[in-house]
């Protein structure tokens, strides 16, 4: 049990005595790689987890950690983890702190793992197209020096410049063109750990039958084991990208366009279907529109809204929400990547199969737009915040069945307290993943952490009672721990035996996924 409440950010709490007995130790067996300064601590305090910038507008933060430290070598974790184990100090492994549900909050203080200096990145095994990394590499560095080899990771998470690679394993990430490349775990051929024992794990190349090591280790948080190195499939780098834009009729009929794709066998790399609102924010017509018809006319105040969306009118989510009522049409955005021929072959027939339904065909621009810009979106989320207001995404994922049934269980749940635009990415033959952007704010920032857990509270009881997950790739962390412990069911005993066994002093990483 642990209370989640923040500390003053302006004076900090003293380093635990047992991290101070430990501290030298730390600096003598890292060379000087360990603070326990104020700004050092305060940095690591928190990631992404929009809830702590609520914190911060306050000047207040998560508890911090004791210590940070900045390991070179799989060694070094082995060592301070032995240590830690000696003082029953946490240990809390950090990528880049880019997480969103607070994966790496230190709730009980302890040591603030930051994975970075495992840096190194080996030359492309041409024939197997693998290459071997440390866990701390930022995504953009590998993607750079892949490119320079005429290779590409096919990862492109929208924090690409401030993510790596040990985080997307423990996240279990998704990028912008996974349905060509798959998620992470598609991508990785094995993997080293170091468990909460200091004993070292090397995962099986090709899985022999029976179960495999590797599914344990991903997804896991940095509750089981801190990856220390990684081997990634490769891909070559796309010859061609050929995009296509098409207006449907409504949300149902994009979405069915999209299930028969699949269906037949079609791949685009990127395919996006942004719900009416989300499309009419997305039309990028900045300039008052000549005809005025009701929708036209709200599109265009949407748009200037967009641009100054205040504090004053975030707080009446209610009425914002009923304006979606003036849209039916959604925005459908489709690319192709790889060999020319085959991109535009398939482009061809996934053409097809829109047209078939009714679609408008709006041609390439919209796509070519949309990755020019494709990582600016989420860091418009500061202003927002800066404004006295929170924005926050929920991404779940469902069965084709059940994906028209999420999502108008999450807008009903959710409208109360927050905007809602919503899209679809990330498509499966069976299903695909719904994005929700929560927008809200209140006349306080008190009131405005209420509204932020009553949102969440209902929009993802809204989700799981309708048919989706916890999560497609966003992670668990404290967040949503609660909700994915009763998700579990009959398999709650066996991943908390599997805590036990790998982490018996419960040092790593405590409460997240709700594991002590
Ligand atoms: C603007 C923005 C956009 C985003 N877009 C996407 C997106 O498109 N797709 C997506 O999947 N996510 C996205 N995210 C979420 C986040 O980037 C991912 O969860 C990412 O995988 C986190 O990587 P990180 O290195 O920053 O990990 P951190 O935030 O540092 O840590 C995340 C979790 O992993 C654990 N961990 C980190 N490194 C290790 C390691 N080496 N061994 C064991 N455990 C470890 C931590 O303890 C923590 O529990 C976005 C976040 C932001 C802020």
């Amino acid at each position: 049990v642990f209370a989640l409440s923040p500390v003053d950010a302006t004076a900090l709490p003293a380093p635990s005595a047992r991290s101070l007995q430990s501290f030298e130790a730390l600096k003598n067996m890292l060379d000087g790689r360990a603070s326990n300064s104020a700004v050092d601590r305060l940095s690591y305090a928190r990631d992404m987890w929009p809830l702590a910038l609520l914190w911060i507008r306050q000047q207040k933060c998560p508890p911090p950690p004791d210590v940070v430290v900045w390991p070179t070598s799989e060694e070094e974790i082995v060592n301070i983890i032995q240590l830690a184990r000696q003082q029953k100090l946490p240990v809390i492994p950090f990528g880049a702190g880019s997480g969103v549900c607070g994966g790496t909050w230190a709730l009980r203080g302890g040591i603030s793992l930051d994975l970075k200096k495992l840096d190194s990145i080996s030359s492309v095994d041409p024939v197997s197209q693998t290459v071997t990394v440390g866990s701390g590499v930022m995504g953009e560095t590998l993607e750079r020096r892949l490119n320079a080899g005429g290779y590409t990771l096919g990862h492109f998470p929208s924090s690409i410049y401030t993510s790596t690679v040990g985080g997307w394993l423990a996240a279990r990430s998704a990028g912008q063109l996974s349905s060509r490349y798959g998620k992470i775990e598609d991508m990785v051929v094995s993997a080293r750990v170091v468990l909460g024992t200091g004993e070292r794990a090397q995962s099986e190349v090709f899985s022999n039958n029976g179960p495999s090591q590797l599914p344990l280790w991903l997804g896991s948080e940095g509750t089981l084991c801190v990856f220390t190195q990684v081997c990634l499939r490769v891909f070559p780098k796309a010859e061609a990208q050929v995009f296509r834009a098409f207006e449907m009729k409504s949300v149902e009929v994009g979405l069915e366009a999209i299930r028969l794709m699949f269906r037949e066998g079609l791949r685009p790399a990127v395919v996006r279907l942004y719900d009416p609102f989300d499309s009419a924010l997305a039309s990028n017509s900045h300039s008052k529109p000549e005809a005025e018809s009701p929708a036209a006319m709200t599109r265009w105040a949407l748009t200037k809204l967009r641009r100054h969306m205040a504090p004053h009118t975030l707080g009446h989510p209610v009425i914002l929400n009923r304006l979606q009522k003036a849209f039916s049409k959604s925005r459908l955005i489709l690319m192709f990547e790889g060999e020319p021929e085959r991109s535009n072959d398939e482009e061809k027939a996934a053409r097809a199969v829109c047209l078939q339904l009714g679609a408008v065909d709006l041609g390439q621009a919209p796509g070519k737009v949309w990755l020019k810009k494709r990582y600016d979106v989420s860091y418009r989320m500061s202003t927002i915040i800066d404004a006295g207001a929170f924005a926050d995404a929920m991404e779940v994922a469902a069965p084709w069945s059940k994906v028209l049934a999420v999502y108008s269980a999450v807008r009903k749940a959710a409208a109360p307290f927050a905007f809602v635009l919503c899209h679809f990415s990330h498509a499966y033959v069976e299903g695909c993943s719904l994005y929700f952007s929560f927008l809200g704010a209140a006349s306080n920032e008190r009131e405005s952490e209420v509204r932020y857990h009553r949102l969440w509270t209902h929009a993802l009881s809204a989700a799981l009672a309708a048919g989706g997950n916890v999560s497609h790739h966003h992670g668990v962390g404290i967040h949503k721990a609660e909700a994915f412990q009763r998700s579990l069911g009959a398999a709650r005993p066996v991943l908390q035996a599997l805590k036990r066994r790998c982490d018996p002093d419960g040092i790593l990483n405590p409460h997240k996924l709700g594991l002590e």
